[in-house]
């Protein structure tokens, strides 16, 4: 496995590649979820490139941008051990020298994440833009635990015409049902038993939805389910939607395209985690 941290360098290599590339964009600290588009990559395609880049265009100025988890040697023994071919691993001035140009997108930036995290998305679409200049993979991975940034990415795919095909893998879990999360390190002992209400949550209102509930009903059980679960010294909600997966608008009726959007703050950590309400999530 090659350790690659210069934009030339790269470039080199990916001219001389003639098979099928793959590329999974991360923020590092690996855990399963990650792995899991790494497999999927590795087993689709000839070659298979990771970037490990923690992008500060992505956080706010009170975000978690210096204390984020990082651990390159331990994520590199992760990826030599699947069979990862390269890694990309700039650093900032690397990416960021002079940048100027940044890349927007109004539809599905304004809900959600979008709405909470003003400008997060603006760093996570010129990211992975340039991350596809520089790497022009012929597919990219990326997970359905960040599915407001899975249909971003499409939609950037799309409208600037990148000649990439974009493929989602399902949210890997722990055990008690938390999605995983580089994040998830950042949690104390309490916290983290705590963080399993975004799951418990998720499971109920889906649950609910198949005993034929209506969206006032289960807007209604929720709050009750939270009266009774939510410890409000460590949790609090910063949103609880439910809104049509394709296109991110809010329905009056639930149906089959409706996905339930949670984040959550746990103690100082921002969770997120969405859940199909017509699919067995569990
Ligand atoms: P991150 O390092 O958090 O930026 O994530 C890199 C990629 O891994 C993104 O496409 C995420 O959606 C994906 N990912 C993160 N956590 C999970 C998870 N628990 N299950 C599946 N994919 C994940």
């Amino acid at each position: 496995m090659k350790i690659i941290k210069k934009i030339n360098e790269l470039k080199k290599i990916r001219k001389s590649i003639n098979g099928s590339a793959g590329f999974v964009p991360t923020m590092g600290y690996l855990h399963e979820g990650h792995l899991a588009l790494v497999k999927k990559s590795i087993s689709e395609n000839e070659v298979t490139f990771v970037s490990i880049f923690v992008n500060p265009a992505q956080f706010g100025p009170d975000e978690d941008f210096q204390k984020y988890p990082r651990n390159f040697d331990k994520d590199c023994n992760k990826l030599k051990e699947l069979g990862c071919d390269f890694v990309f691993w700039p650093v900032e001035d690397e990416i960021y020298h002079n940048q100027k140009v940044f890349i927007n997108i109004k539809e599905y930036s304004d809900v959600l994440c979008g709405e909470k995290r003003p400008g997060h998305f603006q760093g996570v679409l010129t990211v992975v833009a340039k991350l596809f200049n520089i790497v022009e993979p012929d597919t990219a991975y990326f997970g359905q635990k960040d599915y407001q940034q899975l249909l971003i990415i499409k939609k950037l795919v799309k409208d600037l015409n990148f000649n990439i095909n974009i493929k989602s893998g399902r949210t890997i879990r722990e055990k008690d049902g938390l999605a995983m999360s580089s994040r998830n390190k950042l949690l104390n002992k309490e916290e983290r038993k705590h963080a399993t209400l975004l799951f418990k949550l998720g499971k109920y209102v889906c649950n609910e939805y198949r005993n034929g509930m209506s969206f006032s009903e289960i807007q209604k059980k929720i709050k009750n389910f939270l009266k009774q679960n939510m410890d409000t010294n460590i949790m609090k909600v910063d949103y609880i939607e439910i809104k049509n997966e394709n296109n991110l608008s809010h329905e009056d009726f639930l149906n089959p395209d409706s996905r339930l959007f949670l984040a959550f703050f746990c103690g100082k950590t921002r969770l997120i985690d969405n859940f199909k309400l017509s699919e067995e999530n569990f």
